[in-house]
């Protein structure tokens, strides 16, 4: 299955396997994907406003002329607000993901505008305040497997980990991993809606294939090796919050030892009621 990658324009693709596809970009440093089966291909992640979205589809089509289904990792708004520029595909996520786009989407749109104003974006903060919030129309409780023509999809839920309703796609045949922000290349894994306590074991349920690559939902792939060290450090600071919340240590104990900037390791602690 032969792809010409395009590497101009904002996004850059690059094939990691045959017909298994990652497209990077500056903002955020966001990482999508694109599954290329016989007769069908699947976007993971749509990112984070109408016009990104708008821009993602576009370099979509400059591949393939494919129907295309689109499955979402979680409910951030950088993974899934750019939706709308696919419908009316098929959307699919975890089912539980529509319950925290409902309840946090205005909050994540406000506190995100803000931010591009404040660093002077105007244009991508006038791009998500107009955004309109696509919902996904098929749910993942069990997991499901997608045939998209010569390829299988599989997708699962591990357990709560970076949001509670993380999506895992595993192209079967290829052995890449999409794994959302469960796992973060370059930056520290991010707890805001997080279940430290669980992630590690969540973390653990994908991890385990020694040829496979994993596709982060911020950074460059990374190898078995590259991810088994942030489980490590995930199972780490899982560790030490429990010891905050059962009272064996202090926070600024678990501050100092733990295996990330001050600022993560709270707000790690936050969800588990020690911060
Ligand atoms: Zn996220």
């Amino acid at each position: 299955m032969a792809v010409t990658v395009d590497s101009e324009g904002t996004g850059h693709w690059r094939e990691l396997r045959p017909g298994v596809l990652v497209r990077r970009y500056a903002e955020l440093d966001l990482t999508v994907g694109l599954v290329l089966g016989d007769e069908q291909a699947l976007v993971i992640d749509t990112r984070g406003d109408r016009r990104q979205g708008a821009e993602l589809a576009e370099a979509v089509r400059g591949l393939t002329r494919l129907p295309a289904q689109v499955v979402l990792t979680h409910a951030h708004f950088d993974h899934c607000f750019g939706t709308t520029a696919f419908t009316p595909a098929p959307v699919w996520s975890h089912v539980d993901f529509t319950a925290h786009l409902t309840a946090t989407a205005e909050l994540q749109r406000e506190a995100w505008t803000r931010h591009y104003r404040a660093v002077g974006e105007t244009e991508t903060a006038a791009a998500l305040a107009e955004t309109v919030i696509e919902f996904p129309d098929r749910s993942v409780d069990e997991p499901v497997v997608l045939d998209l023509g010569g390829r299988t999809v599989r997708l699962f839920h591990p357990g709560p980990g970076h949001t509670d309703h993380d999506l895992v796609i595993r192209v079967e045949d290829a052995a890449v991993s999409f794994v959302g922000d469960l796992l973060e290349n370059g930056a520290c894994p991010d707890f805001e809606d997080a279940h430290p306590l669980r992630w590690p074991d969540s973390l653990g349920q994908v991890l385990g294939h020694s040829d496979e690559l994993f596709v982060p939902g911020h950074g460059d792939p990374m190898s078995p090796e590259q991810a088994a060290r942030q489980h490590t450090e995930l199972r780490s600071l899982a560790e030490l919050c429990a010891g905050v919340s059962r009272g064996e240590i202090g926070e600024r104990e678990a501050v100092a030892q733990g295996p990330y900037p001050e600022e993560t390791v709270r707000a790690a602690l936050s969800r588990v009621g020690g911060g």
